[in-house]
């Protein structure tokens, strides 16, 4: 102890400027090639388990350091080589954003000067960067720009915390002292049936039940039914329950449909009901100024959840809800322990993001989105939009001009359609069923293939393929690929499968 001088410290992770120069430099020059390279790759190789591991060679916790550059170059190409690449142009399953390449540096900084936004003290600066952050987004979909808000890691948290902040505002009693078991009346829940599943998630967690949860079907647009929605409102309250939320989509995640937003508003005001609208997919089409009619009364809602980690383009993860009056997360969600001193603030007291959502100590995720919407500014983003739903619109024109397809839906940038070939009857029980099968069996080849990536979407009983765009690597090529792809498979399963069927 004597010899060791007081001012050293052992440095296994502290930063070596050569090294970590060496590592860096190296894994700029490697994200700038493999993202180049992206349309020649696989969109996935589809590799088993098995293969993973062996690639992965699992071994004990190692007892000594590796040196930084050689551990990330075989970090990088283990990662290369074996992901699914939702930034290839082909990718169009489910609701995966190409990523902008700005988030990797923003998440570099990010992680670089490390501020705990939880509270303004511990992270100055980048606590009013979220702030301008949640302004911009609502500014960008035309919702009031002082709205409050917080950003969270997506859909389901953003849908959640609009949950709770309107659970606790709609409350007929003091939810915070008494809980669920002070309520005189269950408390249930209206939704779209398309509604993503985190409603019923929200149900069951929060302690309603998922039986709170009200499904109305959907009108022949496939958007809520809003008279039907009254009906079951109206029931409800003279069965002795306690109605307190309508969700409202904006961006239904099969078909894309927004639902009649300024109806659902004025229900919402008619019987008091919290107004809430997940956008988490398709809210960002409201920027766009030819769409104000079908996002109309999207202002009127009192929390909206928006993910820019999907129609934003920004790496994983990235939610956000925005809510009309930010005093009701606070409400919601704020509680002060006696060991917190954050409001010492100077002159005016800064946010403490932890009493707008769920989280305590959070991460700088606003940074990814605040530089992504300068980098490319209000009409960037209203282009590439703009263009995701063209390209949309052409695939379905392209299906609905082949003899072997059936272009189903078409809205905002969702696509559903399918192989129907010819001579198989769509109104028999037998037709039907082949059908489903024989396009389920398609997805999974095309899938698998590695060239192009769709997923599927149940329309009216029916097995569909579903394209949906929120990708700036995708263009007109894409599309014609994809239906050169389905129209090829498509005849080469469905001539091997129909007899089997008695087609
Ligand atoms: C994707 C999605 C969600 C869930 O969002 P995550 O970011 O996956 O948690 C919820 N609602 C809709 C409409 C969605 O598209």
């Amino acid at each position: 102890m004597k010899n060791q001088s007081k001012n050293t410290r052992s440095d296994f992770l502290e930063i070596n400027p050569q090294e970590f120069s060496k590592a860096g430099h190296k894994l700029i020059d490697d994200i700038i090639s493999f993202t180049e390279d992206i349309p020649n790759k696989p969109i996935t190789k589809a590799e088993t388990v098995g293969v993973l591991r062996d690639a992965l060679s699992l071994r004990p916790l190692p007892e000594e350091g590796t040196a930084l550059p050689e551990l990330m170059a075989n970090t990088t190409d283990l990662l290369i080589d074996h992901s699914l690449f939702n930034g290839h142009p082909g990718f169009m399953g489910y609701i995966t954003a190409s990523a902008a390449p700005s988030g990797a540096l923003a998440d570099l900084l990010a992680a670089t000067i490390n501020p705990n936004c939880g509270a303004g003290i511990l992270s100055p600066m980048a606590t009013e960067i979220e702030n301008q952050t949640i302004q911009w987004l609502a500014e960008l979909i035309g919702y009031n720009s002082d709205a409050g808000g917080v950003l969270v890691s997506g859909g389901n948290m953003a849908n959640f915390t609009g949950f709770l902040a309107g659970r606790t505002a709609k409350a007929p009693v003091d939810l915070k002292e008494k809980g669920l078991a002070g309520l005189e009346k269950p408390m249930t829940v209206y939704c779209s049936k398309g509604t993503h599943t985190w409603i019923e998630k929200a149900a069951i967690l929060f302690g309603h039940g998922s039986e709170a949860v009200r499904w109305i079907p959907q009108n022949e647009h496939h958007q809520m039914d809003n008279e039907k929605l009254e009906s079951a409102i109206i029931s409800d309250i003279d069965a002795g329950f306690q109605p307190f939320m309508v969700v409202g989509t904006a961006g239904d995640v099969s078909t894309g449909k927004v639902d009649d937003l300024s109806g659902i508003s004025k229900l919402s005001k008619k019987y008091d009901l919290w107004f809430h609208v997940d956008g988490a997919y398709g809210v960002p089409a409201a920027a766009l100024p030819e769409l104000n009619e079908t996002f109309k009364g999207l202002e009127s809602a009192d929390s909206i959840a928006l993910d820019p980690h999907k129609w934003l383009y920004c790496p994983l993860e990235a939610g956000g809800v925005l809510v009309k009056n930010r005093q009701d997360l606070i409400n919601a969600f704020s509680s002060h322990p006696e060991y917190y001193n954050f409001d010492a603030g100077p002159d005016q007291p800064s946010v403490n993001f932890y009493e707008y959502g769920l989280q305590n100590s959070r991460g700088f995720r606003a940074l990814k989105v605040w530089i992504a919407l300068q980098q490319a500014g209000r009409s960037g983003y209203q282009t590439l939009i703009r263009e995701d739903i063209q390209l949309s619109e052409l695939l379905f024109d392209l299906a609905d001009n082949h003899s072997e397809l059936e272009a189903v839906t078409q809205s905002l940038s969702i696509t559903t359609f399918r192989y129907l070939p010819e001579n198989i009857p769509t109104d028999s029980e037998l037709g039907i069923k082949y059908l489903n099968e024989l396009n389920e069996t398609l997805l999974n080849e095309i899938a698998s293939d590695g060239e192009i990536f769709v997923s599927n979407a149940i329309i009216d009983g029916n097995y569909c393929l579903r394209s949906c765009i929120v990708n700036f690597r995708t263009n007109q090529q894409t599309i014609h690929d994809l239906i050169k792809i389905v129209v090829q498979k498509g005849r080469e399963l469905h001539k091997s499968l129909c007899n089997d069927h008695g087609f």
